[in-house]
């Protein structure tokens, strides 16, 4: 069976974001972008499924602009086979990413789809449940237990309150949850072995999709300023300002 992966080039969780003079869209210029955490998992989720036979190859799909190669790079040093660009300077709504997938899923024939629950910089939670949809296929959201079983996958599911045990039949869509693995990092030797796997580029305008825009953003705010916090010296201090002066008790 065949896997493929969502990997996207977002800011890294680490840089604190800063929005643009004109309150349009956050600032990347210089900025340090890294994999979207929750691809990571997706990625190191594919190499063990490999790892325990379950897997022949592992394809990863990246949609953006050219630099998106590098985060590619990283998926095939941790352990993918062959990777796929998509390229494009414009911003992709979850519907048009999801659209793209569907065009690579008709054209690849993976067995499952694995993608982050989320990417970081939109915190849509979209793209693989559209995908799902787009190709009526079953899903399982919010995955942090993947165990395959033939024509089935058998997860759990982070829910509110609890876990959620679900079987899905495959072909399907799995969207993946920090707590499924640990990601391994890349090593030097596969940093360099992944230079040499195949890396292949398809300019967006050439699928003929209609990834148009449906949403108009109309201001990109800072968070409000956080005061700073009180040191208090006993817990009868503690409880005293949070009954008197925070009154939230
Ligand atoms: P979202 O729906 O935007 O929160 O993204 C959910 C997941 O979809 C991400 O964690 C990625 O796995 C995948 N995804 C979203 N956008 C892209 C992209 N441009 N390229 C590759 N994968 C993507």
């Amino acid at each position: 069976m065949k896997v493929l992966v969502g990997v996207k080039r977002v800011l890294d969780p680490q840089v604190k974001a800063r929005v643009k003079a004109d309150g349009s869209a956050v600032d990347l210029t210089n900025a340090k972008m890294s994999m979207n955490p929750f691809d990571e998992n997706a990625v190191e989720e594919a190499i063990r499924l490999k790892e325990a036979g379950q897997v022949e190859e592992i394809v990863t799909l990246s949609i953006g602009p050219e630099k998106a190669q590098e985060t590619l790079r990283q998926s095939l040093a941790m352990g993918a086979d062959r990777a796929i660009h998509v390229v494009t300077e414009q911003v992709l709504e979850p519907l048009a990413v999801a659209k793209v997938f569907q065009h690579l899923v008709a054209q690849e024939q993976p067995g499952l789809v694995l993608v982050g629950k989320q990417a970081i910089d939109d915190d849509c939670n979209q793209t693989g449940q559209m995908l799902a949809a787009l190709l009526g296929w079953a899903q399982s959201t919010f995955t942090s237990k993947l165990k395959l079983e033939g024509e089935t996958a058998t997860t759990l599911r982070e829910i509110d309150g609890g876990l959620d045990r679900i079987s899905v039949r495959m072909p399907a869509v799995v969207t993946v949850d920090l707590r499924l693995n640990e990601p391994r990092y890349a090593t030097l030797p596969n940093v360099m072995k992944a230079k040499k796997k195949p890396l292949q580029k398809i300019v967006l305008d050439e699928l003929g999709l209609d990834v148009a825009p449906r949403l108009v953003t109309l201001e990109v705010m800072e968070p409000e300023a956080r005061s700073a916090g009180v040191l208090v010296d006993s817990v009868e201090q503690l409880v005293d300002k949070l009954r008197n002066e925070a009154r939230v008790i």
